[in-house]
């Protein structure tokens, strides 16, 4: 049984700068990691192999050349093979067609796959948009923010306990399917000299764009309904007023006065 977990190589949150020429993410020199959320799907599909040996993890990620390294921390951390997938023409793909190549991608790399796990969000486009794309391009039931997984004993099921509004839910789903991941207890781990070691003769392969079959219109900023135009910090908020060591009357009374002043009353 074959499990895909999606994973993405985000920038160092505070290295977030756009090309204004390109519209496309600055990535030369930025420091790059495993988004955090990305690395708790893994997590679940290397729980899920410790009750299940015969599982085989697939890590898969779509990005530039530089991305292979976050596949590197996913072989270390566990996942027995992995892809990327890249190539020029994917540069700029808005959530849209990120889900649309990496559903070409997997069905072409696994096309036997039982599961697709992936990060809640991403924290540098924090759209949590790709998990139900994906799930719609394939039309495979899907379960988000999943914080514990148990396969039934026939391995056609999972059982989910996910993060709702007003607590958890556990839910079902029958496979394939689409999880997302959150959280919840999951400890990051930290990888053994021996999973380093073992990680270097893993099987990372690479496809492009011819190998897809995709029409060159779908992919990247071509095939993207969306665009970033240009990213920058919020505003930072000065000055204000602290009322301290004050009579809450008095207090009171000065809020009220503020606020007819500035006639919000
Ligand atoms: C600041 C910023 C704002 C953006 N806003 C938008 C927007 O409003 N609309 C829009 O369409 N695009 C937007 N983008 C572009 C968007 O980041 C990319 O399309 C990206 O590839 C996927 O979206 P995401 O980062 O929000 O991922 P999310 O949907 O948040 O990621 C969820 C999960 O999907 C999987 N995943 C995401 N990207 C990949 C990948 N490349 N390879 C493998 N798995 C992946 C991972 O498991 C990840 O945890 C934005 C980008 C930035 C930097």
């Amino acid at each position: 049984m074959k499990i895909v977990v999606c994973i993405k190589q985000v920038p160092e949150i505070t290295d977030v700068k756009v090309n204004p020429e390109t519209g496309t993410l600055v990535r030369e020199g930025v420091s790059s990691i495993l988004n955090p959320f990305c690395e708790y799907a893994l997590d679940h599909a290397v729980r899920l192999k410790s009750a299940h040996q015969e599982l085989d993890v697939i890590a898969v990620t779509m990005g530039p050349p530089q991305a292979k390294s976050a596949l590197f921390r996913c072989l270390e951390l566990g996942a027995d093979r992995a892809v990327l997938v890249s190539d020029r023409k994917f540069a700029g793909a808005d959530t849209w067609a990120t889900a649309l190549t990496l559903a070409a991608a997997i069905k072409k790399a696994v096309p036997d796959f039982s599961l697709i796990l992936m990060g809640k969000q991403a924290i540098d486009g924090d759209t949590a948009q790709v998990g139900p794309e994906l799930a719609e391009i394939l039309n495979l039931p899907q379960i988000t923010y999943g914080v514990e997984m148990h396969l039934s004993a026939n391995k056609k099921r999972i059982r989910v306990k996910r993060e709702s509004e007003n607590g958890y839910e556990i839910l079902e789903a029958r496979m394939p399917a689409v999880i997302s991941a959150s959280k919840g207890e999951l400890i990051r781990r930290v990888p053994s000299f021996e999973d380093v070691l073992s990680a270097r003769v893993k099987d990372l392969r690479v496809i492009s764009a011819a190998d897809l079959g995709l029409d060159e219109t779908e992919l990247g900023l071509q095939g993207s309904f969306t665009q970033v135009v240009n990213v920058f910090p919020p505003a930072q908020k000065i000055g204000g007023t602290k009322l301290e060591g004050l009579e809450p009357e008095i207090a009171a009374r000065k809020i009220a006065a503020f606020l007819r002043e500035e006639k919000f009353i």
